[in-house]
């Protein structure tokens, strides 16, 4: 598996000839904000450094051919096939960037692609996301077209969820086509205006991969959309016309709660509560109050935990375990949840020492190895220069 560009040059070479060129786009850690985005809420998001590479070589003809490093695993299609159905596999991320962004009017020309990853694949920091929007970039820059990176991660976000068939908001796309190295970025998902927030260089983002995933994953998704979908149509007539949670006050939701079934009552209050914490956790950050910032992260890891119910056993463990350490002030399980990672907060000075003890308490408390890495907010989207 190459790490650096000319070894990820060299496989594309050992497979298919010519020399190709790179695009590069970033994976993510949220920092607080979850399941807000296709509730047209509010998320602050930051890119990784970790990203996820496309090699191209534009063909002359109208066909794609797709390797994955990760995966080793080759695919083939072509650009005119009417009608394209999901293979319910990987292609299905490629397939449907490509069949989204002809649907918007963008001509694309065939290409080779390889792709390599070192964002984890399925681990919560948005492997898919990083390989939508890079190779949606690397198509459209090769065939010569002009790129609109709004339009970009709508059509990525579309490509998951009309193609793969996961219904998810428009966070993992847009946070990768801009993010803002050193900084978090505050996301207003209804407007998509955005502010870049500088991360405290007293603290550091630690990011502590559980490596459990759980297969409802993808399946629970889609159901706690549904739940915030009946929650506004359930509201609706109390409120008069909301076009989606992000019109409802706490205040409003406690005053209608008879109108709602209990658990939709409690996905819908993690809603409201989380995007009131975002914003309050964006005023925190930039005012350097990281004990703010860092009790916005417990709360919303019991809102998810105990309204929304996405959490798991290994991710309640991992925060658990993490926040009496020396120097945390914050802990939250991030991503779309049953399995994947937590963000905490740390003090700079605290941070190995924090690695070292997170990584045996878990150990001893549930048997697995974690991965602990500190995360240095990257930056969006680009060509990688040759
Ligand atoms: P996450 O986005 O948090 O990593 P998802 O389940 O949304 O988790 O996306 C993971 C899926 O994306 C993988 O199972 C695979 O189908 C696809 N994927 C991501 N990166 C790659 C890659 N480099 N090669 C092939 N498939 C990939
Ligand atoms: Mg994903």
């Amino acid at each position: 598996m190459p790490t650096g560009t000319t070894d990820l040059i060299e496989e594309f070479q050992r497979r298919w000839e010519g020399t190709p060129r790179l695009y590069r786009a970033p994976g993510r850690v949220n920092l607080i904000g979850e399941h807000t985005d296709y509730n047209d809420g509010f998320v602050m998001p930051a890119a990784l450094e970790f990203a996820t590479t496309t090699a191209i070589l534009p063909r002359d003809d109208r066909k794609v051919r797709v390797h994955s490093l990760a995966l080793s695993e080759t695919a083939e299609f072509d650009l005119d096939q009417a009608d394209p159905k999901p293979r319910r596999d990987w292609t299905d991320y490629v397939r449907g960037v490509a069949l989204m962004l002809e649907r918007a009017g963008h001509r694309l020309r065939g290409a080779d692609l390889m792709l390599h990853s070192s964002v984890p694949l399925g681990a919560g920091m948005s492997s898919s996301a990083a390989l939508e929007v890079s190779v949606g970039y690397a198509l459209l820059a090769e065939s010569g077209l002009p790129i609109d990176l709004i339009d970009l991660a709508r059509r990525c976000q579309e490509a998951e969820n009309g193609f793969v068939g996961m219904r998810c908001g428009v966070m993992d796309q847009f946070i990768s086509c801009h993010g803002v190295a050193g900084h978090a970025v505050l996301l207003d998902c209804r407007s998509l205006d955005f502010r870049p927030v500088p991360v405290d260089p007293r603290a550091r983002l630690v990011i502590c991969n559980t490596m459990v995933h759980h297969q409802l994953a993808g399946s629970e998704y889609n159901l706690r959309r549904q739940d915030c979908e009946r929650g506004v149509e359930l509201l609706s007539p109390a409120l008069g016309p909301i076009r989606a949670l992000r019109d409802v006050s706490l205040a409003q939701l406690e005053r209608h709660a008879d109108r709602l079934p209990e658990v939709t009552y409690r996905r819908c209050r993690h809603i409201v509560t989380e995007n009131a914490r975002v914003l309050e956790a964006a005023t925190a950050l930039e005012n350097g109050d990281l004990h703010r910032f860092g009790r916005l992260m417990i709360e919303s890891h019991e809102s998810m935990r105990d309204d929304y119910q996405i959490s798991c056993r290994e991710l309640d463990v991992m925060v658990a375990l993490s926040l009496p350490l020396p120097g945390v002030y914050g802990a939250r399980m991030t991503g779309g949840g049953f399995g994947g990672c937590s963000v905490s907060l740390v003090d700079a000075d605290a941070v190995g020492h924090f690695m070292k003890s997170i990584a045996e308490a878990y150990r001893e408390a549930t048997g697995i190895v974690p991965a602990i890495f500190t995360c240095v907010p990257g930056s969006h989207v680009d060509a990688v220069k040759p």
